[in-house]
């Protein structure tokens, strides 16, 4: 039985929580947030900084546990801001030095992806709605792949920049939920989807053209938006399901607490006969359990970093979540071999026909 501490500090939030046996003792956070503008890399930093200490400590007391019970310190080792990633990883190196605990780099995104096992999950396509990150992500033979993503900003970035536009302040995303709910006229933009992608700089662009434009409503608008780029992810996250033949769509990221792309991906997924998962919302934006949850299996499975050896570790800020060797995830290969297989079964039959008569021709 292991306690596992876990450290967040890509971004915005600082977060710490402790796992104890896959069940969370505590998962507490403080988001550095801004009046006007978005997220000053070194600002958040500084948050973060501030509060490491009195966190760490509020949280042994919350979870009635003393630092000596603590058996390793999990950390947020990339993607993210480098300077917020910095603070993090030097308060974990600290307490592994104090504590004489071994230190476990995580990778943000599969974090996400493996706490949402939690909700009974085994083996799920994650459609990933985060800030910076958008992502659909599922494990294939020994590495979560991605399978498709944005090719420039996330869609919680999109959203709080097109807030700013309309004036609405940070975070944008549940202001133009609430905005979209009075939104009575759909108003054509543009649906970029490229293969298993996404692009939203240019919609973004086309918002900022019709707010300046005066001539549509705000509600008309923000309703347009969620309507058009949910649409776009609900696609790109069903391309991956047919894809792999998995059951199972997960959501992540501080997006998918939107009550509207929820609905919309239950209503792919009942269609496709698929499982959907929603973890419950201080799991789905940024937090310090899911480190500590993927932590505790890494842990289990001796990838660590002893406290001598901890000059060999650093933050990784742009690192992509299929550079992440897994050799954690038996029951995900076999479900994966078997759909493979009936796929292969589906997809050769009708070549094997074809060549058969093909060939009786010659
Ligand atoms: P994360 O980076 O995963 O912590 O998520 C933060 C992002 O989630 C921000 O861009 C928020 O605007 C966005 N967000 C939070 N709540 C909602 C919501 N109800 N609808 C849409 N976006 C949201
Ligand atoms: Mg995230």
């Amino acid at each position: 039985m292991a306690i596992i501490l876990g450290i967040e500090s890509t971004a915005h939030t600082f977060g710490v929580g402790i796992i104890k046996s896959k069940k969370i003792l505590v998962n507490i956070k403080d988001t550095y947030t801004t009046e006007k503008g978005g997220i000053i890399p070194m600002e958040a930093a500084k948050h973060h900084a501030v509060l490491a200490e009195k966190m760490y400590k509020q949280a042994l007391e919350n979870a009635g546990i003393l630092e000596k019970d603590i058996d390793g310190i999990a950390f947020s080792q990339g993607p993210g801001l480098a300077p917020c990633l910095l603070v993090g990883m030097k308060f974990a190196k600290h307490l592994s030095e104090k504590l004489n605990k071994p230190l476990i780099p995580v990778n943000h995104c599969i974090a996400h992806l493996e706490v949402g096992k939690t909700t009974g999950s085994k083996n799920p396509v994650m459609l990933y709605m985060s800030g910076a990150n958008t992502q659909v992500i599922a494990y294939s033979q020994g590495k979560y792949r991605i399978f498709g993503e944005t090719l420039d900003i996330g869609v919680g970035n999109f959203l709080d920049n097109f807030a700013r536009a309309l004036g609405i302040g940070f975070p944008g995303g549940p202001k133009i939920q609430t905005l979209a709910a009075e939104g009575k006229n759909y108003i054509e933009i543009p649906y970029i989807v490229k293969g298993m992608d996404i692009s939203l700089s240019g919609i973004l662009t086309n918002l900022k053209q019709k707010v300046d434009s005066k001539k549509y409503s705000h509600e008309d608008l923000a309703y347009s938006a969620q309507e058009t780029v949910f649409a776009m992810l609900v696609e790109i996250a069903e391309r991956a399901l047919a894809y792999t033949g998995k059951k199972e769509l997960l959501l992540a990221g501080g997006v998918a607490v939107n009550s509207r792309v929820q609905e919309m991906c239950n209503i792919m997924c009942k269609e496709r006969g698929v499982k959907m998962f929603v973890p419950e919302k201080s799991l789905l934006t940024d937090n310090g359990a899911m480190i500590a949850y993927l932590g505790e299996t890494l842990f289990k499975n001796k990838d660590y970093v002893i406290p001598s050896k901890l000059n060999s570790v650093d933050i990784i800020p742009t690192q992509r979540t299929d550079e992440v060797e897994i050799n954690y995830v038996k029951e995900c290969k076999k479900s994966l071999e078997k759909s493979c297989k009936n796929r292969n079964k589906a997809r050769i039959k009708p070549y094997q026909n074809i060549s058969k008569s093909f060939i009786n021709k010659l």
